[in-house]
């Protein structure tokens, strides 16, 4: 895959290609070289977060941190199966990188939880609270779009789970976030010695996000996550999201402050008896739109996540 991606090696294969298949098969080869690269896996980015942590970008997946330390590799998710071989060459391209000795889950879904087998197998350590355990032994259907999760082997199940909070040291501690904000089994990892919180999807810097209430997530929770992890957080704090760019405190509070806004509108118009395509219809975030992209999505995940929370008769 590395060979076909690697730009010298096409132009080799396709001026060797076109060599012996002549000039008339030109555009067809242009094609299958097209076509090799897209098959490759993408090229991971990273971002240097300190001397032992990084994020690592791989396009179309979620963002990864990566710890470097004497005894191994500590990784905080692991995107999604399909570019697992793409994340184990960025990690192992580490400066001191080792073998991972532990994976901690933010939540159950597939774009964190693909590499879960693989280490797995490999004896790893998978942190995650007990609920995502839990969400990752069952099948899950998205009644929205009908998208369905096959439930993880065992070996491919977090193996070491929490209710609370722990630590793998003095300097790496996690906890869970309780607001069910993305879902029911969100957590957080901090990296007190670079002063990094990692948080996956409980917080979005890349759009609206996906309020997964099947599992647990609802609007109020967002709301209440963005509260507390301020509460973890300092000026200097570098924020981890699951998908975009490392955020800050203030970008935590701005978030805050839109998200209150439009729970704050949808539970006004829960309560007087309206319903998701109504909700849609009244533009609760239509300030924030031309920042954010269109919001009819979200907005109706949105409401029909407080039925399970606020309705009388849940
Ligand atoms: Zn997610």
């Amino acid at each position: 895959m590395t060979n076909l991606a690697d730009p010298t090696r096409r132009h080799l294969l396709k001026t060797a290609l076109a060599g012996a298949a002549g000039a008339v098969l030109g555009a067809r080869v242009g094609r299958l070289a097209a076509a090799a690269g897209q098959a490759a896996s993408p090229a991971a980015s990273v971002q240097s977060l300190g001397t032992d942590l990084f994020v690592i970008s791989i396009p179309g997946e979620a963002n990864v941190v990566a710890h470097t330390g004497a005894d191994g590799v500590l990784l905080v998710d692991g995107a999604s199966a399909g570019a697992s071989d793409a994340l184990m060459k960025a990690v192992a391209a580490l400066p001191g990188a080792g073998p991972v000795h532990t994976l901690f889950n933010t939540h159950w879904h597939p774009e964190q939880t693909g590499a879960n087998e693989l280490l797995g197998k490999a004896g790893t350590t998978i942190v995650a609270h007990e609920n995502t355990r839990l969400w990752l032994t069952t099948d899950i259907v998205w009644p929205w779009n009908d998208q369905r999760f096959k439930r993880l082997p065992k070996i491919a199940q977090p193996n070491k789970t929490f209710y609370t909070t722990g630590q793998i040291d003095a300097d790496i501690r996690y906890g869970y976030i309780p607001d069910a904000a993305h879902t029911d089994g969100d957590l957080y990892v901090y990296f007190a010695k670079q002063n990094v919180l990692v948080v996956g999807d409980a917080v979005s810097g890349a759009g609206w996000p996906v309020v997964d209430y099947t599992t647990g997530g609802w609007i109020g929770g967002m709301v209440g996550a963005l509260q507390r992890l301020q509460t973890l957080a300092n000026a200097e704090t570098r924020v981890v999201p699951g998908r975009g760019p490392v955020l800050g405190l203030a970008d935590l509070k701005a978030q805050y402050t839109m998200y209150a806004t439009i729970y704050e509108r949808l539970t006004t118009l829960l309560n007087k008896g309206r319903g998701p395509g109504e909700a849609v219809a009244a533009k609760p975030t239509k300030e924030f739109d031309d920042k954010m992209g269109s919001s009819d999505e979200f907005v109706r995940r949105a409401f029909e996540s407080l039925w399970g929370y606020l309705s009388p008769d849940a």
